[in-house]
């Protein structure tokens, strides 16, 4: 059977739709050619018995759900591996996607974390949702993105009402694999570094794994444009950071911008 062109033969379509990425399983499988629909096929034993097997379609449905509940930026619906192109881009982006792929090749529950860091405009959050594609639509992993600041402004939104709150938070905490983009953004508040430290240590403690994105440097960054002249550990403090380094494998991105390679 030809490879579909509008899912690549992953049989989960992804687009656009208002600010999210969204899926659904895709019109090659309607009825799906292997098991035309039944969801089984058949195969017969050494003795003659007649087993059923589950066709490996009754898992994109699955797939797709997963997709959709975990808040892909829209702009990110086509982020995927063989999209990024590193001949163009640096050296740091070509060593960065061979680590992002060892990673969701060989991702276990609880496997430690990365934190892709670096300048304005690297890739970094493309190669995040690159991640959770391939984990979510490939391999049937639950997982979540949320932007830092969005989950600051839906926490004061709950005017400090402690139930509401949770509500917030407790999906974070409990999800096998987050994306937090955008990490050390706003005024660094006490606050808002009580939020952070609250939601990385009750991950931490839960053994899940966490991909962090931050504009800011771990190491001394050459000055450039549209780099962040503090570094992380300026941003969230001594105890997060350890944290984090605890948690995750550091990857650098820095180079020029790829936004526009990576649209193609
Ligand atoms: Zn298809
Ligand atoms: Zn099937």
């Amino acid at each position: 059977m030809a490879e579909c062109p509008k899912c690549n033969g992953i049989g989960v379509y992804v687009h656009q739709a208002n600010h999210l990425a969204v899926s659904r399983v895709c019109e090659c499988m309607h009825p799906c050619p292997t098991c035309d629909g039944s969801g089984y096929i058949y195969d017969t034993d050494e003795f003659g018995y007649r087993n059923a097997i589950e066709c490996s379609c009754l898992r994109y449905g699955q797939r797709s759900k997963l997709y959709n509940e975990a808040s892909i930026p829209g702009r990110y619906h086509d982020a995927e591996f063989t999209k990024i192109k590193t001949e163009s881009g640096s050296v740091d982006m070509a060593n960065a996607r061979r680590m992002a792929w060892r990673f969701v090749r060989e991702y276990q529950p609880g496997a430690p974390g990365i934190l892709l860091y670096g300048t304005v405009g690297t890739g970094k959050t493309y190669l995040s949702c690159a991640i959770l594609r391939y984990l979510i639509l490939s391999r049937g992993i639950r997982a979540r993105f949320i932007e830092f600041m969005h989950l600051l402004s839906d926490l004061r939104a709950t005017f400090g009402d402690r139930g509401h709150a949770d509500a917030v938070m407790q999906p974070l905490v409990d999800v096998p694999l987050l994306v937090i983009d955008e990490l050390g953004k706003g005024r660094g508040s006490d606050w808002e570094l009580s939020v952070l430290d609250e939601l990385i240590t009750k991950r931490y403690n839960s053994s899940k794994t966490t991909v962090f994105t931050t504009n800011y440097g771990i190491e001394a960054l050459p000055k450039s444009e549209g780099n962040e002249s503090e570094n992380l550990v300026d941003r969230v403090g001594v105890r997060i950071h350890s944290r984090l380094m605890e948690m995750c494998e550091p990857i650098r991105l820095l180079g020029k911008d790829l936004r526009r390679d990576l649209r193609g």
